[in-house]
């Protein structure tokens, strides 16, 4: 295949005849020189294509320059040579043209064998984001949705190699789920009945032992459970897939679907589990600081100023470690000494609020923070309990600007002890009987976390909306694309 601007760009700019392919960014003409700078998206970087005005340019080419607006495709041919332009390398030396694909700058009406054109809407100027989530198949185009894309894929492939190097297996837990009480969030059903309302339905639900599972079912809200049962048998495993939740909150933090990454560890207690999780976390900056400098570079400029230097520094320090308790004890001391303004009186019990993890990293840690011993009844029913009765071994990871980006707990190895929880809460054990099965035979203790992908991209490229880290959101009332 032919090489990518990426690649040219690490060639020697000594004169080779090249080609290149891409999509045009921006026409300049000056003089007797015709500027085109083409982007092909393998790297933040375009490049800029000089044409000679005054060469004997073929009728063809002048042509095909001047199709060459914003948007279009185009594939020039010619020389790699150092550039005279500050700010980069190479250039290309231009010979040649042709566009493959035309971007219309203005409206075409409909003509013989096609419909209307629209100018092409990513003209030369700076777009909100707010309408670039509208034509979501075009802003990859643009230079922040570009990099946040490359992002993307740089950490998820630094989540293979964190996991694998350190002997955890990848495990593909399903998508459909009938576990209904996992606690994390509303879920969405999955059916092949007809949904008809229940006033036209003779007053009743649909008969679910009817449905295509034989019972009622679900897209699923993480893969937790079926992770422990395979950590049970390979020590050590992950997920990193797709989940779901019916969260119909409006938030800059949270979607309908998003992926997450659920290391989970036999042998394991809340310690290692919490030094996993910041040593991964840390792994990741350092990865993205070093493999995507020129996308962070531009993050800094024009995202989060500060954010290469605050990786670099969260990488290189430990995160701060607090209990629950103690850390409800300082949002109580800041409420009442009204050195903090929370709209949630902060106490004992209490789940925090994202206001509360605001204050924790931004004001008292400066910087990550990891919270453990959570009150039992704010966690989810599998956590260990501690002695006290009172708390579990949950640890939540919360970071300055979006609160929590990790969840995760020791669990209860005990049958007992979890059998009687599930019947506190009311949940029906036998449905859990699989589950309850890994404490009956050779239980060990282990632990494990959730991490939000798109929670660690937001973190990673300061982006503040959730919604601009995914190629196509899926949240409340949004599905198009
Ligand atoms: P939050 O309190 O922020 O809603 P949670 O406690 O419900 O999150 P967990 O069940 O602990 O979330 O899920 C593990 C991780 O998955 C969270 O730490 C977060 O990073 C991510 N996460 C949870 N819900 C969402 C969502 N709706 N969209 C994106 N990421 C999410
Ligand atoms: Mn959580």
């Amino acid at each position: 295949m032919f090489p990518l601007i990426k690649e040219l760009l690490k060639m020697p700019a000594d004169g080779r005849e090249v080609e290149v392919r891409g999509w045009v960014r921006t026409k300049r003409e000056m003089k007797n020189l015709c500027f085109v700078e083409l982007n092909d998206g393998s790297c933040f970087a375009g490049i800029q294509c000089t044409f000679d005005l005054a060469a004997d340019l073929s009728e063809e080419n002048h042509r095909a320059l001047s199709l060459a607006g914003t948007g279009a495709s185009a594939l020039v041919r010619g020389k790699l040579v150092p550039s005279p332009a500050s700010g980069q390398a190479a250039e290309l030396a231009a010979a040649g043209i042709r566009i493959l694909g035309e971007a219309p700058a203005e409206n075409l009406p409909a003509s013989a064998g096609r419909s209307a054109i629209n100018a092409y809407p990513l003209q030369k100027k700076r777009h909100s984001l707010e309408f670039l989530r509208e034509i979501a198949h075009l802003r990859p185009r643009t230079n922040t949705f570009a990099a946040v894309a490359r992002v993307r894929n740089r950490l998820a492939f630094a989540i293979h190699e964190f996991f694998q190097s350190r002997g955890f297996a990848w495990v593909h837990t399903p998508i459909i789920t009938a576990s209904d009480a996992e606690g994390a969030g509303a879920m969405f059903r999955v059916s092949t009945l007809e949904m008809e309302a229940p006033s036209e339905n003779g007053g009743t639900f649909p008969d679910w032992s009817k449905d295509f599972f034989g019972k009622k079912t679900f897209l699923t809200v993480s893969g937790q459970l079926e992770a422990e049962t395979y950590a049970a048998a390979l020590s050590r495993v992950y997920t990193f897939g797709p989940t779901f939740r019916a969260e119909n909150s409006n938030t800059t933090r949270h979607l309908a679907e998003f992926w997450m990454v659920e290391p989970e560890a036999a042998f394991a207690e809340l310690d290692d589990n919490m030094d996993l999780a910041e040593d991964f976390l840390k792994s990741l900056f350092n990865t993205v600081l070093q493999d995507c400098a020129e996308d962070l570079a531009f993050f800094d400029e024009r995202i989060e100023k500060g954010i290469i230097e605050t990786l670099g520094s969260v990488g290189a320090s430990k995160f701060t470690r607090m209990n629950y308790t103690d850390a409800v004890a300082e949002l109580e001391k800041a409420f009442n000494s009204n050195s903090a303004v929370f709209e949630y009186k902060p106490f004992w019990g209490c789940d925090l609020q994202s206001e509360h993890e605001k204050f924790l990293t931004e004001q008292i840690a400066g910087g990550p923070v990891i919270v453990t011993d959570y009150p039992k009844e704010i966690k989810a029913f599998y956590m260990k309990q501690n002695d006290d009765g009172k708390t579990v071994r949950a640890m939540d990871v919360l970071v300055p600007r979006l609160g929590e980006i990790i969840g995760g707990s020791q669990r209860e190895e005990d049958l007992g002890k979890l059998e009687r929880r599930m019947a506190e809460l009311g949940m029906d054990t036998q449905a859990y009987w699989w589950y309850l099965d890994l404490r009956r035979y050779g239980s060990v203790p282990h632990s494990g976390f959730g991490l939000g992908f798109e929670r660690l991209i937001q973190y990673v490229t300061g982006m503040a909306n959730i919604r601009d880290v995914i190629p196509y959101p899926r949240a409340a009332g949004q599905a198009e694309f």
